[in-house]
């Protein structure tokens, strides 16, 4: 009687055990499954890079209101793998509690959560009103926020048609709104509380020779 009872409480025990176990590898799946569940407006990167031409954005940044003076453009990463202004917009809105929503301007895809190299215009460049894409308020009111979707602190870089984008963006903005080469800059290079955002990665140098050599031709051309 007496082993029944121990054989028992020991199976009782090993049970309980995996159950337990179980329970705590799944739980957080259900968890990020219910969290994206109803944030997937597209597939993954299932399209054809998005190739951004001068017209095609000067469209996507026309609005309807007054034009806010910007002085700066900064530069971020999603420090997701995937993601879409749809998705970071719901994560603001709902999770960090601004009523304005996704903090950025401008969205760029690297084909997982919307088309490589795809622009998305954030409802805040359409109202021209200050992101909430950095810690410095003072930088907020006047900055253009751009981020690209992934995270550059990992092993990987912008996607090629993202970067393309990025480029023509970065250019057209810049020329719009007199924006010097200096004043185009990372998130981490804004005074604010340590960020590594967009990631040890990121393009900088070779963005910041792209812009230059597009704004030479042009002065060459113009000369
Ligand atoms: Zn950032």
């Amino acid at each position: 009687m007496m082993e029944i009872t121990e054989r028992h409480i020991i199976i009782f025990s090993i049970v309980t055990f995996v159950i337990a176990i179980g329970l705590f590898i799944y739980l957080p799946f259900i968890g990020i499954r219910g969290h994206f569940a109803n944030t997937k407006k597209q597939p993954l990167g299932t399209k054809e890079p998005f190739i951004a031409t001068t017209v095609d954005i000067e469209k996507l940044c026309e609005v309807d209101v007054s034009e806010n003076k910007w002085k700066y453009i900064v530069l971020h990463h999603s420090a997701t793998d995937e993601g879409n202004a749809y998705k970071f917009d719901r994560y603001h809105r709902k999770e960090k509690k601004w009523k304005n929503g996704l903090a950025y301007h401008f969205v760029i895809g690297n084909g997982k959560g919307s088309r490589e190299g795809e622009i998305e215009v954030g409802n805040r460049w359409k109202r021209q009103i200050h992101g909430a894409h950095t810690a410095n308020k003072d930088i907020n009111r006047v900055s253009i926020g751009i981020c690209l979707v992934g995270n550059f602190e990992k092993d990987y870089e912008p996607a090629y048609n993202q970067l393309e984008s990025l480029v023509s963006l970065v250019n057209y903005l810049a020329k719009r709104y007199n924006i010097s080469k200096s004043n185009i800059i990372m998130h981490n290079q804004v005074v604010q509380k340590n960020t590594a955002c967009p990631g040890k990665n990121f393009p900088y140098e070779k963005l910041m020779e792209r812009i230059a050599s597009l704004q030479s031709a042009r002065t060459y051309r113009g000369l």
